[in-house]
């Protein structure tokens, strides 16, 4: 069992294997979700639980408008990882449903709403009930993901968010998975530094699998993000060591306490 000095020695500089031990024995009697969409740093952080014997249930959204090779990392990752569950809470909204009620191409007229039905709508569910969630998004991944907190309330989704690779950049993240034998996707070496759905995602000329960009995410648009992940409010490093410090101490207990303002989920079930 953590004790409180255990608890208090968590910092932003703890090695990032002692602060995965740390999450796995502070949350063990929660319900504790990771979410992934089968990028790198995602794939990487499974790998990283894993030696450790502690991975909670990973949750990913299956679109229905994923790349071949994403679904054949999928594949890899269940292979590799036999004791881990993984579980698809992606929509029910076929694409010819979606095409039907909301008329043809939506990414391209209404990228928003496409995402909201499809990605933002699904996570909410999936992360209902849960009192935490765990996630691979770095700082360096730069906007609503610069403030990221290692630990930290989100009042969003209502539930403790966890990001364990908070300080990381993608290079390390290369290092990583080439030294440990993660599986990754192909379309990674393929000029793809990120991979989302297909009709969202482009490769960037001359990227390597070491430079993370979302370049070709909603290119030729303002639009860079899908939207489930939300500025935490914590803008530098400084702000996020008494943020971690401060949450660990005053968060709501989660799922416990804090008010619920969930929105309405769409369900097409
Ligand atoms: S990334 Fe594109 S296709 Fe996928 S949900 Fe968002 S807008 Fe729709």
């Amino acid at each position: 069992m953590a004790t409180e000095l255990e608890v208090h020695s968590i910092d932003e500089h703890t090695p990032t294997d002692e602060f995965i031990a740390w999450t796995a024995e502070r949350f063990r009697n929660r319900r504790m979700v990771l979410t992934t969409s089968f990028g790198m740093e995602g794939c990487a952080l499974i790998d990283m639980y894993a030696k450790h014997g502690a991975v909670p249930t990973v949750v990913y959204l299956d679109t229905m408008f994923l790349f071949p090779e994403t679904y054949s990392l999928r594949d890899r990752m269940v292979r590799r990882y036999p004791l881990v569950t993984f579980v698809n809470r992606g929509t029910s909204l076929t694409p010819e449903a979606q095409e039907a009620r909301f008329g043809p191409e939506l990414w391209r007229r209404d990228p928003d709403l496409c995402c909201q039905l499809r990605k933002v709508a699904p996570l909410r569910q999936a992360l209902t009930g849960a009192d935490v969630w765990i996630t691979a998004i770095t700082r360096s991944q730069g906007g609503t993901r610069s403030g990221v907190e290692l630990v930290g309330w989100d009042w969003h989704y209502q539930v403790l968010k966890i990001c364990p690779l908070a300080t990381w950049d993608r290079q390390r993240v290369w290092d990583y998975v080439r030294e440990n034998n993660v599986p990754y996707n192909e379309l990674h070496e393929q000029g793809y530094p990120t991979v989302g759905c297909t009709h969202c995602t482009a490769p960037v000329p001359g990227s390597s699998p070491g430079e993370y960009s979302r370049a070709g995410r909603w290119a030729g648009t303002e639009k860079t993000e899908c939207g489930l992940h939300w500025e935490s409010g914590a803008g530098s490093q400084e702000s996020g060591v008494s943020a971690l410090q401060g949450s660990l101490a005053d968060a709501p207990d989660p799922g416990l306490e804090a008010p619920d303002s969930r929105l309405p989920t769409p369900d097409f079930r």
